[in-house]
């Protein structure tokens, strides 16, 4: 069974009537719902107003992979939190940005850059390029693209440090371009970032989406994990 935590800053969906009918469960209830239908992946859902913003050592220890949506609130989650995440995916723990994440503190601890993009709410339609459809995250994904009938735009240049795996490029009817699907590794954990998730959106409804942060999912999944990060002196292996 692969382990995952849904977090969710759960602010729009709470304080704006228009976002609460796109995800009346909350962005995090709509990404646990198809998740759930997996018969090898768990799911259990974190948000900012739980105690702790719902992030414990046993929470972190009994998670595979853990998906981050956040937005306006990234500044609530404090500095200990966010050092806490980093440090579990660089023991192995696997981790899924989702869209305004690219400026959560555990990617910019992750990624060791600004982050910083360009962007637009304009209702721009969005085509998603698949460029290796051999990687296990484009899995069931056909044809060499699909769309999304609207989004937020996002735009290069995007501020971060060049993917291990460029999976996804994303194009906006409005002209511009941006990095949507990118995989990396920090130490013993894997990380993706996936681009498309603006909140007024149906976006996580959408069939290709889903495949692809399922795919994600088990992609990210380690096989392997440490208890904890160390630096050791260690003994000759060989006799002199
Ligand atoms: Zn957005």
């Amino acid at each position: 069974m692969i382990r995952v935590t849904v977090w969710n800053e759960y602010w729009h969906e709470k304080s704006e009537e228009k976002i609460a009918k796109v995800y009346p469960k909350g962005i995090h209830g709509a990404i646990a719902d198809f998740l759930g239908k997996n018969e090898d992946i768990t799911v259990r859902t974190a948000t900012l107003d739980d105690e702790n913003c719902g992030i414990t050592d046993e929470l972190l220890e009994n998670t595979d992979v853990m998906i981050w949506w956040g937005h306006l609130k990234h500044g609530d989650v404090p500095d200990e939190i966010a050092i806490k995440v980093k440090e579990a995916v660089l023991r192995g723990m696997g981790i899924i940005f989702l869209h305004s994440a690219h400026h959560s503190k555990p990617f910019k601890l992750l990624m060791g850059t600004t982050c910083n993009l360009g962007w637009r709410e304009s209702d721009d339609k969005e085509r998603l390029w698949i460029l290796d459809h051999n990687h296990p995250i484009m899995k069931g994904i056909e044809g060499r693209y699909f769309e999304l009938e609207a989004e937020e735009t996002y735009t290069e240049p995007f501020g971060i440090p060049d993917p291990d795996k460029l999976l996804l490029i994303g194009w906006y009817n409005g002209g511009e371009v941006f990095r949507s699907g990118c995989c990396y590794h920090r130490e013993n954990g894997k990380i993706f970032y996936f681009q498309p998730g603006h909140e007024s959106y149906p976006t996580f409804y959408n069939e290709n989406v889903q495949k692809i942060i399922t795919n994600a999912v088990r992609w990210a999944c380690p096989d392997y994990r440490i208890d904890k990060l160390e630096c050791p002196w260690v003994a000759r292996i060989e006799e002199k």
